[in-house]
């Protein structure tokens, strides 16, 4: 059992385009101890002591898809404890990769240049993907630049890697300036996700 709350609602996969009801695990001031709610929008959305009990705050939740059977990133919009609006976050890294790339990247950490292996989470495909390659999804891509989840193969650091486009063809790798999205525990066991993650810019929530 995981802990996070579920909340139901239509919203649409970022990875497929599906457009569905679902199950979206957020686990924003959720209870430690399982005491764990189905929600709609409109609800309120109950926290754990220690938490704001009537939050007005951008979280991120998770959903899985039944279409396509990958995850994507989703913002829940709270006012005043209550979930107001369910929508999409096409940047946030969801928790099964569906892309692999093969890249040299100097990691942040231990400063070794290495060909090192990003997940990226918008590929239609599973592929062995390398600077060059054509990167095929549906889904546009904002600012020709998609984001993966890299890990140095020295020192296991795991960092968000910014891929750049040419066209649909995968040109350049950097470390990304914006790690802030991203936890290294989104991939630890069942349930994939952790979620809890501030999305309001500025509210000076330490996470
Ligand atoms: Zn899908
Ligand atoms: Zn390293």
């Amino acid at each position: 059992m995981g802990n996070y709350n579920t909340i139901k609602a239509a919203t649409t996969c970022s990875r497929c385009g599906e457009r569905a009801v679902y199950g979206i695990q957020c686990s924003y001031g959720a209870h430690a101890d399982g005491c764990l709610e189905t929600l709609s929008v409109g609800d309120s959305y109950r926290t754990a002591p220690g938490h704001h009990p009537y939050p007005t705050e951008d979280v991120a939740g998770l959903a899985d898809c039944h279409l396509c059977g990958l995850d994507f990133g989703v913002r829940v919009k709270l006012v005043t404890g209550t979930i107001r609006e369910v929508t999409p976050e096409p940047d946030a890294l969801g928790a099964a990769p569906d892309g692999h790339l093969t890249a040299p990247i100097e990691c942040p950490e231990c400063r070794t240049r290495g060909e090192t292996q990003i997940e990226l989470y918008r590929a239609w495909e599973t592929t062995n993907l390398r600077l060059g390659s054509v990167y095929r999804t549906t889904l546009p891509v904002q600012g020709h630049r998609i984001r993966g989840r890299a890990t140095c193969q020295y020192c296991r650091h795991v960092f968000v890697a910014a891929v750049s486009l040419s066209g649909d063809v995968l040109s350049s790798v950097a470390v990304d300036p914006n790690q802030s999205e991203f936890r290294q525990d989104v991939h630890d066991t069942a349930p994939a996700y952790e979620g809890g993650i501030s999305l309001s810019r500025g509210s000076g929530r330490p996470r």
